[in-house]
């Protein structure tokens, strides 16, 4: 087995490593603090072929494998969790279902506006009284002649008032077993398409999150992703992929905190000597250092089963549930090596602990990947 990364890898990894040290860290806690979307770092992300990682060239984008895009989640979420989200939403989510689902035409005419960031992608799934129970949605699309009319509210929809580009989940049929649900792709300034209020949010603040509200838009048929009523295996197929993207983030989430506590212990002197010097702070660093580098070890390897086209529904849960458990309980830790100025907005481990918390709850939450595991171990009949 090798944990080698490629040449490529490598310099990818550096590569983003410095677009972050000179253009997202110096930036991000003022986006947050402002709740504002960072649109001028999300137009040099299009730039540097981060809002096409997955796409291939023939479509526009960077083409690169399941590895090189965990390896950019984690340097971006070590930096910025609020940016992260934006990248893995757009790339996991939104572009991957066309890639994945689409027609060539669709793909021809998407992949290649996502990629060079011309539009942002948003996904669909959830609705007020929809989250975790996604396919109890009541959105509705019905075909009238050459057309699809879609109505409903889509909640807590990432990039929902800022995208170009939306692929949402609507009812075209009565739902059986899964069955019933299809996809859309709708493009902003579609009539009846709009954005409702943007969500204030504990963390991840200058991401945008907003609802997207569907009043009669009118869909051309041809804008259908996928087959009529089977979108719901395809949603499952690209959660698969979101989940080992929001694993990364939260590595990279849990090493931002690590790095920080390193760091502090090492200057902060209490009772004569380094904080660094007293064993409870050290089995606290130690800990997190363990933990991050499982979780990463985990999302790799979901990763490389993704790059192996295998089926990845049981390690990415594994994946995604651990990696966001690790990375709130390093954010903890840090927190608290930090002790009153982690506190203060000051000092970014504040922000890290609000930002990670989303990774236990987004793209299913953490009892949800619990029940998901335990249906891949256990088998349909018993879970
Ligand atoms: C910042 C943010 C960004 C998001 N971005 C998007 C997006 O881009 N697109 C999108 O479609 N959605 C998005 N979501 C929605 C997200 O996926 C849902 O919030 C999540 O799936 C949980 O759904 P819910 O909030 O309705 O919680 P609920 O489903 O109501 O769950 C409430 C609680 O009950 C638990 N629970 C529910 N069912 C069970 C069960 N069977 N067994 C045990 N426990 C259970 C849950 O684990 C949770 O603890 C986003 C959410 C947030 C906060």
């Amino acid at each position: 087995m090798d944990f080698e990364l490629t040449d490529a890898q490598r310099i990818l990894v550096e590569t983003i490593r410095d677009f972050c040290a000179k253009e997202v860290i110096p930036v991000a806690g003022e986006y947050d603090r402002k709740e504002e979307f960072p649109w001028p770092i999300v137009r040099r992300l299009g730039e540097l072929g981060l809002l096409g990682i997955l796409v291939p060239p023939e479509y526009g984008g960077a083409g690169l494998d399941y590895i090189s895009y965990v390896l950019v989640l984690e340097e971006l979420g070590r930096a910025d969790g609020s940016l992260t989200l934006t990248v893995e939403s757009h790339n996991s989510l939104a572009a991957n279902h066309i890639l994945l689902f689409g027609t060539e035409a669709q793909k021809r005419k998407y992949l290649p506006r996502l990629a060079r960031g011309e539009a942002l992608g948003a996904w669909a799934l959830t609705e007020p009284g929809s989250g975790s129970d996604a396919a109890a949605m009541q959105a509705t699309a019905v075909r009238k002649g050459g057309s699809y009319v879609l109505s409903g509210t889509k909640n807590f929809i990432t990039q929902g008032s800022v995208a170009g580009i939306y692929v949402v989940m609507a009812k075209t049929g009565p739902a059986k077993e899964h069955h019933g649900i299809s996809a859309f792709i709708l493009e902003k300034g579609m009539r009846g398409l709009t954005s409702g209020k943007k969500e204030r949010k504990l963390g991840l603040r200058a991401s945008d999150t907003a609802q997207v509200i569907l009043e009669s838009v009118e869909v051309p048929a041809e804008n259908l992703l996928g087959q009529e009523g089977e979108a719901f295996r395809d949603v499952l197929a690209v959660l698969d992929g979101g989940r080992i993207g929001l694993a990364a983030m939260a590595v990279g989430l849990g090493r931002g905190a690590l790095d920080e506590s390193v760091a502090y212990a090492k200057q902060r002197v209490q009772f004569g000597k380094p904080i660094a010097e007293h064993q409870a702070i050290q089995f606290k660093l130690a800990d997190m250092a363990t933990e991050i580098d499982a979780a990463r070890l985990l999302t790799w390897q979901a990763a490389a089963a993704m790059d192996r086209g295998e089926r990845v529904t049981k390690l990415a849960s594994m994946a995604k549930l651990f990696a966001a458990e690790v990375g709130m309980r390093a954010a903890t830790a840090a927190v608290q090596i930090h002790g009153g100025y982690g506190y203060l907005a000051d000092y970014p481990v504040e922000r890290y602990f609000r930002d990670v918390k989303l990774c236990e709850i987004g793209e299913g939450t953490s009892e949800i990947q619990r029940l998901i595991i335990a249906r891949e171990i256990l088998g349909r009949e018993f879970a």
